[in-house]
């Protein structure tokens, strides 16, 4: 490969962040929204929407992003496909430096990049035909040749489980689950090599949630694509996840392969939504629990660790000092000083290398 990698940026600055096979980086990810007040509207405050969120997706893999309703997740996802504009940090796609984008190098990076929404029903043009619908990407991005496209959506559209002729209907005339499939079709048009899956079960019936869900998990395999699942349904991410990462008022808290964080958890916070969710297994009745209190404001978040108002475990150093990310071991990272100050009363302070984010 030669000259310049997508939206002008240098075959050097591919390879500084590719070498290590990751297919996403993310890197201290900031969105602050400025609010403003007064009769100059001068802006007074921020809600830090997301927070020093960093994270990597390797090719193939599916990380699942949760946390409760307003954590940040969905606009963690948008920042990343450049659907919403970040306030600082990195993101690197196959070494592309996200952020440095611009016209021409966005458009032809986005090819890549996709979405599929939460709202079957929202989400598609209902003056546009299904057919209009699934080619609208490959004309934008002038892929095959006219007739080709007519012909790809078909076997498309088959392909998610729709009939052919399913090309020249309206979106009013499908059901939830359908529209749901029309927009993984319009999705995977374009060939991309990553989808942001943006809670898109949520608004299905649960008798179709597993079709849905089983049908990304054929199609994750069969294309090579690699996901970022967001969710807050713990036992949907734990089916479609190879690695897990929980989020808490713009912050990710924790971060483990799936298994890790469903059969040992760390973080007290993600151990109460595990407890919150109901066991499903004959005989196993887990005690189910709900977590005290609401989510805090973004806008006024707790000084020191933000789950602290709502913390079983809360002491002193919490109230005051926002913990450091910690690497416990296996690529499992939690937030926590349970975790710091464990570790400092044994004298065995964690290793420089283990600590990934400080604290902002
Ligand atoms: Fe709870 Fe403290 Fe850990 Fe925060 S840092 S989760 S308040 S124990």
């Amino acid at each position: 490969m030669s000259g310049k990698a997508p939206g002008g940026a240098t075959e050097n600055m591919v390879g500084l962040a590719n070498s290590n096979g990751n297919l996403l980086e993310v890197k201290n990810l900031r969105k602050y929204y400025p609010v403003k007040k007064g009769v100059f509207a001068r802006v007074s405050e921020y809600v830090k929407a997301v927070d020093d969120v960093s994270f990597e997706l390797k090719r193939g893999e599916t990380l699942g992003l949760v946390g409760e309703s307003g954590c940040g997740k969905t606009t963690t996802g948008r920042t990343i496909l450049r659907l919403i504009e970040p306030t600082s940090g990195e993101a690197f796609f196959n070494g592309t430096p996200l952020f440095q984008l611009r016209g021409e190098g966005l458009r032809r990076t986005r090819k890549h990049m996709q979405i599929i929404f939460q709202d079957p029903y929202g989400s598609l043009n209902p003056r546009m035909t299904v057919g209009g619908i699934v080619t609208e990407g490959m004309a934008a991005h002038d892929l095959y040749p006219k007739r080709e496209r007519v012909e790809r959506a078909q076997q498309l559209l088959q392909r998610v489980g729709l009939e052919r002729e399913h090309f020249y209907r309206y979106p009013h005339e499908f059901s939830g689950g359908q529209r749901q499939r029309i927009g993984i079709a319009r999705a995977l048009a374009i060939e991309p090599e990553f989808i942001v899956c943006d809670e898109p079960v949520s608004a299905l019936d649960v008798s179709i949630q597993a079709q849905i869900i089983n049908l990304l998990a054929d199609l994750k395999a069969e294309f090579g694509l690699s996901y970022l699942f967001i969710a807050h349904d713990l036992s949907v991410v734990e089916h479609i996840s190879d690695r897990v990462a929980v989020m808490y008022l713009g912050k990710i808290v924790e971060q483990a392969k799936t298994e890790d964080l469903f059969g040992n958890s760390l973080h007290p916070y993600t151990q109460a939504l595990l407890a919150s969710v109901p066991s499903l297994e004959p005989g196993q009745r887990r005690q189910r629990q709900t977590l005290p209190g609401d989510v805090p404001s973004p806008l006024h978040p707790p000084a020191g660790c933000p789950f602290h108002p709502r913390c079983p475990e809360v002491m002193d150093a919490c109230r005051t000092q926002p913990p450091g990310m910690i690497d416990k071991g296996n690529g499992h990272l939690v937030a926590c000083h349970l975790y710091s100050i464990e570790t400092a009363t044994t004298g065995s302070k964690p290793a420089q290398s283990n600590i990934t984010t400080q604290p902002s």
